[in-house]
């Protein structure tokens, strides 16, 4: 089995494509097994304190996703042009104008459907490239796992967006959880989907989820992990493993909305989260706020060049980067603080091992454990421990 390589460099902006679909007519079993020797393979040139631990498997394997990314295109039906909604063909820019799918929360799935009905009957028309009439490019859903209230983002060519009010209205009285509108406003041909000045058009521009006791806001533009039920198994093992005390000093690299960050919080002595994303960044502040939190610091920097120029101690280091991996700074970095614990969390285990293999020397591997995060497709998820030797 091979992982799908694809060009994302943050799973927030890209296209949802139906390269994420490769397991669609594989059993659940079978797909565990497949997963479960590519971890081995991938991991037996290497040498590992003790066994590889078991995939931990989903609950529900099957519309687990609460973000979808749908993408608008034209299609005939009888004589006329008409707005629908779908995915990206994997490696074309051709939409498949079908949403539905095995991977989806179904609310959101019947609230993108309410959304093309609405937008087609108000004779919406998408946006194509060198034409000038359309307007919509994609329409993207999250869902709040607690509450299940449901955040929409329309992304638009231009600012106009012809009865908006009224519009809104329609869909919300045909889906009342959606709690929240925003349009992504963009003036360019760029396939990123949530590039451009943001306007919230209903709402307080976020939803609320919870992780444990806390609260988090997730807005349009900043990344949350799709799969809600294997994201607390996946952040509760990595604890697990990090096993954090009330006198350890803990850096977050790659944190996000502070999801990691004040989990770990609530275990250190204090933590220091570095995340790019400004709008991330924004969020996990107020979410720090929201839950009575002081003891973590959140900075807008590249995460190599943060650590490059790190004075203090480290004790635990997490890091959650994007498929790409970490950079060979960010390594020298590592290499030059030495962090006791390093809890490496990956959604491409390829450049996972490429960057573990650079800490060789300094790093025993103490512990693998994958999580089934994409069931139904060939992505994994894993956790590695890394200990000073
Ligand atoms: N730990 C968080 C987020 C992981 S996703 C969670 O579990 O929710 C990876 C994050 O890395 C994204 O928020 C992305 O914006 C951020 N990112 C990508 N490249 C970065 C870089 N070079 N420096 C810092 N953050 C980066």
């Amino acid at each position: 089995m091979k992982q799908v390589h694809s060009q994302h460099v943050d799973d927030e902006s890209y296209f949802d494509s139906y390269e994420e679909t490769s397991f669609l007519k594989t059993s659940y079993e079978e797909q565990i097994k497949l997963k479960s020797q590519y971890i081995n393979t991938q991991f037996q040139s290497l040498d590992i304190k003790s066994d590889i631990k078991p995939i931990i498997l989903a609950d529900h394997p099957q519309h687990y996703r609460h973000k979808v990314t749908s993408s608008a295109t034209n299609t005939k039906a009888n004589g006329k042009w008409q707005l629908k909604l779908g995915f990206y063909i994997e490696n074309t820019h051709k939409i498949k104008p079908v949403f539905e799918s095995i991977l989806q929360h179904k609310a959101i799935e019947n609230t993108l459907k309410n959304i093309e009905t609405i937008l087609q009957k108000n004779k919406f028309t998408a946006y194509v490239k060198g034409h000038s009439r359309g307007i919509i490019k994609h329409v993207l859903i999250k869902r709040s796992y607690d509450s299940g209230d449901l955040l929409v983002v329309f992304v638009t060519q231009g600012r106009i967006f012809p009865n908006s009010k009224q519009i809104i209205g329609m869909i919300r009285e045909k889906n009342p959880s959606i709690k929240t509108v925003v349009q992504i406003i963009q003036n360019t041909d760029t396939h990123i989907v949530l590039y451009g000045e943001d306007k919230v058009l209903y709402g307080p521009g976020y939803i609320i989820d919870k992780i444990d006791d806390l609260s988090f806001k997730l807005s349009a533009k900043s990344f949350y992990q799709v799969n809600p039920e294997q994201m607390m198994k996946l952040y509760h093992n990595a604890f697990d493993l990090a096993n954090i005390n009330k006198s350890e000093l803990v850096v977050d690299c790659y944190s996000g909305i502070g999801t990691l960050s004040l989990l770990a919080a609530k275990k250190a002595k204090s933590v220091v989260a570095v995340e790019m994303n400004a709008t991330a960044v924004k969020d996990a502040i107020e979410n720090a706020s929201r839950n009575h939190i002081n003891n973590v610091k959140f900075i807008k920097d590249d995460a190599a060049h943060f650590l490059e120029t790190y004075q203090e101690r480290v004790d635990v280091l997490l890091i959650d980067p994007p498929r790409i991996g970490v950079s060979m700074n960010f390594i020298e970095a590592i290499k030059t603080l030495k962090p006791k614990r390093i809890v490496y969390i990956s959604c491409f285990v390829e450049t996972q091992i490429r960057d573990i293999k650079q800490l060789n020397h300094l790093y025993d591997i103490e512990a693998v454990q994958p999580v089934d995060m994409f069931p139904y497709t060939s992505h994994i998820e894993n956790i590695v421990l890394l200990t000073l030797k």
